[in-house]
């Protein structure tokens, strides 16, 4: 069956064609013979019966006359027929007459009994019985036995012819079936040949040929219809591809272009952001640079005698520049964390050192307000952690200012405690909580966003910028933590935040603790009433001069000012100082550049001058460039005093002391050169000092 499916369409037509037609030639054969067989049979038996009652009638006379050799004698005429095999003729009483054997007349032979009128086959012959009769009455049997083989030759005759005419029948049918077979098999055959084509040349322009309106020729239109609905598909493809190629290629010449101009656009918005940057850090200098003056010297003025309404007078530019400064820093922190410059500084610090410290100074504040101000940190809390302790400070200042801004009475609580402990850190829930005014719930959320505030009429009473709680959020973020609020109208508000710290490890604490001693030991200012340092003073604004100086000086250190980084360079080449205070920004030569000169003339002679940056920049990577250039530390304007003697004391280390002071130090001409000749401000330093000395030699 397989070998059938596998040969070609045209072999198998042609034996179909030939299968069919053999099969009913040999069918119809097949009846022809057994019907010819049927009728000769019949005709056999009609001629023998009737040769039977032949005989039967000859017989009669024979048999009424008990005649035997005339009986013998008619039935010896059945020689003439020789498929007469043998004959018998019985009398009334069934006893055998005369009987006949083909070939030998006279030999007897026992036939069979008689029957009425009957045939009866055997396997070579058949059998015909008939009554003779004679005036109505049956006087006897006749018997006659006729072969088969006049029979079987027909038939084989027969068969024969049939298997001839089968056979030419045959051939004229396989001559035929060639020829045929082309009608259905060739355009079949093209068919294939076309779909193969198509499918190997993958050309749809190729047709299958045929139009009968057959079956045949539907498929074939069918097909050929298919091929050009493909065919004008692939040619819409075609277009359309053609088309998007075009697009394709006009677009990305438009966003060639448009790139050109985002570059060039992101290039202008870069160089407008560092211009934006630049202005922003000259315009902190610019202003806080006159606040150092402003706060500072108020300060001085405050510890001089005055009278009641001067002190009042100065204590509310004092409060006043503070806050001012406040916005002023809360503004440049904002703008750095959108300039994305702002980033936390992580190191080592005692958490409850850090929220006490911070927590001392606002209760100042509270109590001020007559507030009471609680802090308790859940003795669970690791005291040692790694972040950024400035900022979490920042955090809490802003919200325990908040809370004391907004409340008249009760109390406010600021709780920490741990919220989870993971790998290496700890995430700290800090809640501030007051008795004051409240939030309203449709406010809670618009508080976190810059400049908003929960009432307009906030601003007039009670200050701030807005700017407090958007900060704080996002450095919160940067924590790792969120900031959230509850509170409802009048009945107080909640503040929560969480935030991150790194966890350290008993070994490292140790070894960190060490570290942190070491650097505490360091930056330790050195006894004031045991130090005396010369400071050369780098700073180009006047007031800020005598600020420093009088600060310094108060303090018992000497001071020589230069105005800026060339007069610092003279006047270092000019005297060794113990340390220099040098201002960033400054004309003819800047802070920097000034530092740069010194250390490389400190290579020829080996000494290190502590040379400390004072600066109102206050932007990202200031402080590395201040370090990158050989300065040693770093102090913001406005100077914070206790900030300027902790670092310039520390740094200027155990150089120089009061006890090992040589006469040439105390020489009144040279202390008189250094302070560029004033012999006032000779006065003003030296005094405090000698009036130590003499209480300590007292
Ligand atoms: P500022 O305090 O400078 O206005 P903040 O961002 O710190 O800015 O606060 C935004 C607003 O949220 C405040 O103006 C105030 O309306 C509200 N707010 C903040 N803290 C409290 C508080 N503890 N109680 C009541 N209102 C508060």
């Amino acid at each position: 069956m397989r070998a059938f499916k596998d040969i070609s369409i045209k072999r198998k037509l042609k034996l179909l064609i030939i299968l069919t037609s053999g099969v009913g030639l040999l069918m119809a054969s097949a009846v022809l013979v057994v019907y010819d067989r049927i009728s000769y049979q019949r005709e056999l038996i009609e001629y023998v019966s009737t040769g039977a009652e032949i005989v039967g009638l000859n017989c009669t006379a024979a048999l009424t006359f008990e005649d035997e050799d005339s009986a013998r004698e008619i039935l010896s005429a059945l020689s003439a027929q020789p498929h007469v095999t043998r004959a018998c003729v019985y009398s009334k009483d069934d006893k055998p007459f005369a009987t006949y054997l083909r070939g030998s007349p006279h030999a007897k032979f026992t036939p069979p009994d008689p029957a009425p009128s009957e045939i009866r086959f055997t396997e070579e012959s058949f059998m015909v019985f008939k009554p003779i009769m004679f005036d109505g009455e049956a006087i006897g049997t006749v018997y006659l036995e006729y072969d088969l083989v006049e029979m079987d030759e027909r038939l084989n005759r027969y068969v024969g012819a049939v298997a001839l005419v089968l056979l030419a029948a045959l051939m004229v049918t396989f001559l035929l079936s060639s020829r045929l077979q082309r009608i259905i098999s060739d355009p079949i055959m093209h068919l294939a040949e076309a779909a193969k084509r198509i499918s190997t040349e993958k050309n749809y322009s190729i047709r299958a040929s045929g139009n009968g309106r057959d079956e045949l020729g539907q498929l074939i239109k069918g097909f050929n219809d298919m091929l050009a609905q493909i065919e004008e598909r692939d040619e819409q493809l075609q277009r359309h591809r053609d088309r998007l190629e075009e697009e394709v290629a006009e677009r990305t010449a438009a966003l060639r272009i448009l790139n050109a101009q985002l570059i060039a656009a992101k290039d202008h918005a870069e160089e407008a952001n560092r211009a934006k940057s630049e202005f922003l850090a000259n315009m902190s200098h610019e202003i806080r640079t006159p606040m150092n003056g402003i706060i500072g010297m108020t300060e001085l003025a405050l510890d001089t005698p005055l009278t009641e309404e001067q002190r009042e007078y100065l204590s509310l530019v004092k409060i006043s520049a503070d806050s001012m400064l406040q916005v002023i820093n809360d503004i440049l922190d904002f703008s750095k964390i959108e300039a994305g410059k702002l980033d936390l500084d992580p190191i080592d610090f005692r958490l409850r050192e850090a929220c006490g410290d911070t927590i001392k100074t606002l209760s100042i504040r509270a109590a001020e307000k007559g507030l009471e101000l609680f802090c308790h940190a859940r003795p669970d809390i690791p005291d040692t952690l790694t972040g950024d302790p400035n900022r979490l400070r920042q955090v809490i200042v802003n919200l325990v200012g908040n809370a004391i801004k907004f409340t008249d009475s009760g109390r406010i609580d600021v709780e920490v405690w741990p919220e989870r402990f993971s790998a290496g850190s700890v995430c700290l829930h800090f809640t501030v909580t007051d008795t004051g005014i409240g939030i309203p719930l449709e406010k809670q959320q618009i508080i976190f966003d810059a400049f908003a505030q929960a009432d307009g009429s906030t601003t007039r009473k009670y200050g701030g910028t807005g700017l407090g709680l958007a900060i704080s959020s996002r450095l919160v973020e940067m924590m790792g933590g969120r900031i959230w609020v509850e509170s409802s109208e009048g009945a107080g508000s909640s503040f929560h935040f969480t935030a991150s710290f790194g966890l350290q490890k008993t070994e490292r604490l140790t070894s960190e603790k060490n570290g942190q001693k070491n650097r505490e030991q360091i930056a330790e200012p050195l006894q004031k009433d045991t130090l005396r340092l010369r400071v050369l003073l780098a700073e180009d604004n006047a007031v800020n001069q005598r600020l420093a100086v009088r600060l310094l000086e108060k303090r018992g250190h000497f001071v020589q000012v230069v105005a800026d980084g060339r007069e610092a360079l003279e006047a270092f080449e000019r005297e060794p100082f113990d340390a220099i205070l040098m201002d960033v920004q400054m004309p003819e030569i800047n802070g920097l550049e000034a530092t740069a000169l010194i250390r490389k003339k400190e290579l020829e002679t080996g000494r290190h001058t502590p040379i400390i940056a004072m600066t109102a920049y206050a932007m990202k990577g200031d402080r590395e460039r201040c370090l990158e250039v050989g300065m040693d530390s770093y102090i913001a304007k406005p100077v914070r005093p206790d900030e300027m003697f902790r670092v310039l004391e520390g740094f200027a280390g155990e150089s120089v002391r009061v006890a090992g002071m040589d006469k040439e130090s105390l020489d009144r001409a040279a202390i008189l050169e250094q302070t560029g000749g004033d012999a006032n401000l000779l006065r003003e330093a030296v005094d405090p000092f000698l009036n130590k000395q003499e209480k300590q030699m007292m």
